[in-house]
């Protein structure tokens, strides 16, 4: 499913892939998660996109051949393929274990081919290895929905009241790993949104309610999931003296002005930028160890723009997944 131009539908197209390069796998993918980024990707919100592109960066897939430089997996083995697809690996933010920011890096269906598809190719030392059991579409969420919801979890540090603004796929994943911890979520969703705060309630959120109400007791920090830039303020007056408000989005609406009141205190705002295979590992460990499990809505590959329409207009319980054919 190719996107051609900014802003239309994504069409159905049958792509020739050559042989895997030396390090490249083939994967034939059995799901690939949507994600809120591939709605900026489609609405042409991030810098350096070409088209035509396939999205999706939270493939789930076996290895179909494999280059001649792989060793790491097998013909047959389950992998995960995050939005992180390549680094320099000589600068220094590579060289400083901060692969995240590499200027060179490359992104899964934003800067090279992704998941909405059959097959496709990855680089292998990029891949993360998958249990075989679980179902592929209960591991597809866990590649960027979880990842980079655990990479921005862990930036709040140890704050036991717990904020998360957008309650999504991220969020559904991330109040279940804060639970665990002993924390207290507080879950935000849009106003109006009962059916959100009783996911929220269900998955163990001490408080749930609309993003303009403030939270009963003040919060040790704020996770930022909806890229709503006014959010921003919303939640450094909710967080207290000391707190951290983290953004875990590729992409905001503008952050309106705000008086310096709201970040006087040692309140701190920061973003989240991709992720690190660290990080990858460490979660991917830290959801077998929790027994994460999403919850998912189910679509077949051709139905990715009603999948996408349907985020859109926040119409989903956790996480929308495109299921492809198998056989
Ligand atoms: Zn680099
Ligand atoms: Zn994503």
């Amino acid at each position: 499913m190719r996107l051609l131009a900014p802003r239309t539908p994504l069409v159905a197209a049958e792509v020739a892939l050559p042989a895997p390069a030396p390090h490249e796998v083939l994967i034939r993918i059995e799901a690939c998660g949507v994600c809120r980024t591939d709605l900026h990707v489609v609405d042409n919100e991030l810098p350096d996109l070409h088209f035509p592109i396939i999205p999706g960066h939270e493939v789930v897939g076996r290895v179909a051949a494999r280059g001649a430089e792989v060793a790491r997996f097998e013909v047959g083995d389950r992998v995960g393929v995050p939005w992180l697809a390549f680094t320099c690996g000589i600068c220094d933010y590579c060289r400083r274990g901060e692969e995240n920011l590499c200027p060179q890096a490359r992104f899964t269906g934003y800067t090279r081919d992704g998941g909405y598809a059959q097959e496709m190719l990855a680089d292998a030392r990029y891949c993360l290895p998958l249990p075989r059991e679980p179902p592929a579409a209960e591991l597809a969420p866990l590649l960027c929905a979880g990842l980079i919801g655990y990479r921005a979890y862990r930036k709040a540090g140890d704050a036991v009241n717990l904020g998360i603004y957008g309650f999504g796929a991220a969020a559904h994943l991330i109040a279940q790993v804060a639970r665990h911890d002993g924390r207290r979520v507080f879950a935000f969703t849009r106003e109006g949104d009962e059916a959100g705060q009783r996911f929220a309630r269900e998955l163990g959120a001490v408080w749930a309610g609309p993003s303009t109400l403030a939270p009963p007791e003040p919060l040790g920090a704020a996770l930022l999931f909806a890229p709503v830039g006014a959010l921003v303020p919303a939640a450094l007056a909710a967080v207290r003296p000391g707190g951290r408000v983290v953004c875990a989005g590729i992409h905001m609406s503008d952050v309106p002005a705000f008086p310096y009141r709201l970040l006087w205190g040692e309140r701190s705002v920061s973003s989240v930028a991709n992720l690190t295979r660290a990080d990858g590992e460490a979660f991917l460990a830290e959801a077998a160890r929790l027994r994460l499990k999403p919850t998912v809505e189910r679509f077949a590959l051709g139905e990715a723009n009603l999948a996408l329409g349907r985020l859109r207009r926040g119409e989903l319980t956790g996480a929308a997944v495109l299921e492809m054919p198998q056989g």
